[in-house]
Parts: structure tokens; C-alpha cells; sequence
């Protein structure tokens, strides 16, 4: 068996792409990197890579993160700058022993030393959205924090082998300096291959606080299927973080088990793609259903347009 999910409509393209690999029985390794690098090489997805939005000072700052499901092996980078796909460092970053979560100038650099492609990743576009945003900001006294998506991905391949990455440049308009959960391990991602994997989307500094994804992957080990998981792990905690922390930021989590079954679960409207050796790669809408249940749709066409239309509207 053989399969893949990831977070958001963005990723469908990457999943193509990555599908493309797993029918050949290449790594589930090498499905989450390729699928992550074709988001990140994207200019229009504005949270992701390539034509992300910066933070407040116009600084575009990307987090990534990979995990090999076998070994446990993390490699993270956090604010890392100008680097075309922190994906493919933090893979690289998951082989060394020491080391292999750097954030910062130390990330950058030790991109620039292994010899991964520098990029100005800020393109016009996000930066004429940041310089509106940061307008609008002053006069209206905005929440600035709106726009923000991460890619995760959990794949598996025919070997039984798990992995699973992220990538995010994070909030819009963030505090230099400030990391989500995306290269947490536990919040942003977390997989075994001999129970399942899982990925997170939404506000990072309230996923922290649920280390949803570990969570979601303990409660598989404990034989819930991957859609019980999600449920029971997303609506639980956004549920108990109302009470104890007073609300719960958007957020969405994606599984998939050591047998390539999968699920999500959300607390606003989400979108992802998945395929399996029995499934194509579809697109899926996601709500919050009633009593801790997802309503889970294929995406309609009308959907795709509008999204289409949005994404490359004029600034
Ligand atoms: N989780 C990301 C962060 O907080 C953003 C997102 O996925 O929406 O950095």
C-alpha cells in the first residue's frame, strides 16, 4: 500500500507529483519533500515558500520540518531567509546527529554552507500585500495576523515506511523572530511507521499547546482510526482550550495510518488533497460536523474557480 495526505488545496499539484513517486516505490521521504517543494516553488500560495508574506518588517521568515517515520530522525529550521526550499534543509538536517534544528541566521547559513539554492523569496506581490497590509494596519487598527496556511504532509510508501514535513512562513505580519508549531515536533508533525503519521495547520501558538499531531499519532497507536483520532484530539483540546484559555484559534489536522487509511479534523472550513493506491488524488472539503464529527466533501468545481480567481486577484 502506498499514500498520501497533505493540508490544503495548495498541495494538490505536490501530491500529483508525489504520486508520480510512489507508484514507483520511491520513499515516502522523498513523496513528502517533492510534494512540499512544488508549494513552496508556487508565487501565489502567500504562505508557503516562494511569494510568502513577511513578517511586520517586510522580512519574509520560513519555518520547515521534516521526520523519517522509521527512525524517528527531525531535522527543523525556524526564520530561515532567502533559502528556496527550507524543506530540503530541514530533510538534510534530519541526518545530522547534533544540530538539526537551527533557526535564524544559523539556519540561513548553514543552508548557504551545504550548498542549497538561494533565492530572493520576497516577490513583488507579497510585498505590495505586506505594504497594504501595513497601511490598513495603522489607520484601522486591523488584527494583522489574518493569512497564514502551512503545508503538511504524511505519506506513506509500499516498503511500510512513514514520513512526514511541513513548511510555513508562518504568520503574516509576525514579530521577527516568532515560530509556530510547523517545525515543532509533536505540534506541527510528528509520524512512526509502525502507527501512523499526522500534520497541523492553523494558529501555531495554540497547536503548542495541544501537541495535536503527537497526540493524534498516540491515540492510532491505541487503535483509533485515523479520522476517530482526529476528532476525538482537535475537537477535545479546541473544546477545552475555550474553557481553560478562554478560545481556540483556527486549526486542522491531517492523519494517515501505518495502512495508508487517513483523516482530518477541523475547526473551520479546511481543504486537502490525499491519494492512495486505491484512491486518485482528490481534493476534499472539510467542516466541523456535529458531536465531534468532520463532514468531509470532494471539492466542487465552483470551489476550485473562486479560489483560482482569488489567489491571482489584483493586488
Ligand atoms: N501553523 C502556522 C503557524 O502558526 C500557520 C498556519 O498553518 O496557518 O506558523
Amino acid at each position: 500500500m502506498w499514500g498520501i495526505i497533505a493540508t490544503w488545496r495548495m498541495a494538490h499539484e505536490g501530491i500529483l507529483a508525489a504520486k508520480e513517486l510512489l507508484v514507483k516505490e520511491r520513499s515516502a521521504g522523498d513523496a513528502v519533500e517533492t510534494a512540499i517543494k512544488c508549494v513552496e516553488d508556487y508565487p501565489y500560495y502567500k504562505s508557503v515558500g516562494y511569494g510568502g508574506l513577511p513578517n511586520e518588517e517586510g522580512v519574509l521568515e520560513m519555518d520547515a520540518a521534516f521526520m523519517d517515520g522509521d527512525t524517528f530522525a527531525i531535522g527543523a529550521v525556524a526564520g530561515i531567509v532567502d533559502i528556496k526550499n527550507p524543506i530540503s534543509v530541514a530533510r538534510k538536517l534530519s541526518k545530522e546527529k547534533f544540530n538539526s534544528f537551527r533557526v535564524g541566521a544559523g539556519a540561513t547559513r548553514y543552508a548557504q554552507a551545504e550548498g542549497f539554492e538561494q533565492k530572493e523569496m520576497l516577490t513583488e506581490r507579497a510585498k505590495k500585500i505586506w505594504e497594504k497590509r501595513v497601511e490598513e494596519v495603522a489607520k484601522h487598527q486591523l488584527d494583522p495576523y489574518d493569512g497564514h496556511d502551512t503545508v503538511g504532509v504524511v505519506a506513506l510508501d509500499e516498503l511500510s515506511s512513514m514520513a512526514a514535513g511541513t513548511s510555513s512562513s508562518g504568520l503574516f505580519m509576525k514579530k521577527s523572530g516568532r515560530v509556530g508549531d510547523s517545525p515543532l515536533s509533536g505540534s506541527g508533525f510528528y509520524v512512526d511507521s509502525e502507527i501512523g503519521g499526522a500534520a497541523a495547520t492553523g494558529l501555531g501558538e495554540d497547536l503548542m499547546k495541544g501537541c495535536l499531531s503527537y497526540e493524534i499519532v498516540r491515540l492510532m497507536g491505541s487503535g483509533y482510526s485515523p479520522q476517530d483520532a482526529c476528532d476525538q484530539a482537535v475537537y477535545g483540546f479546541s473544546e477545552k482550550l475555550k474553557k481553560r484559555y478562554g478560545k481556540a484559534g483556527a486549526f486542522s489536522l491531517i492523519a494517515m495510518n501505518k495502512e495508508g487509511q487517513w483523516g482530518v479534523a477541523t475547526n473551520v472550513e479546511f481543504t486537502f488533497s490525499v491519494a492512495t493506491k486505491e484512491t486518485e488524488p482528490t481534493i476534499f472539503i472539510a467542516h466541523p460536523g456535529e458531536n465531534q464529527t468532520t463532514v468531509i466533501e470532494p471539492i466542487t468545481q465552483e470551489w476550485l474557480d473562486a479560489y483560482e480567481k482569488r489567489i491571482k486577484a489584483p493586488i
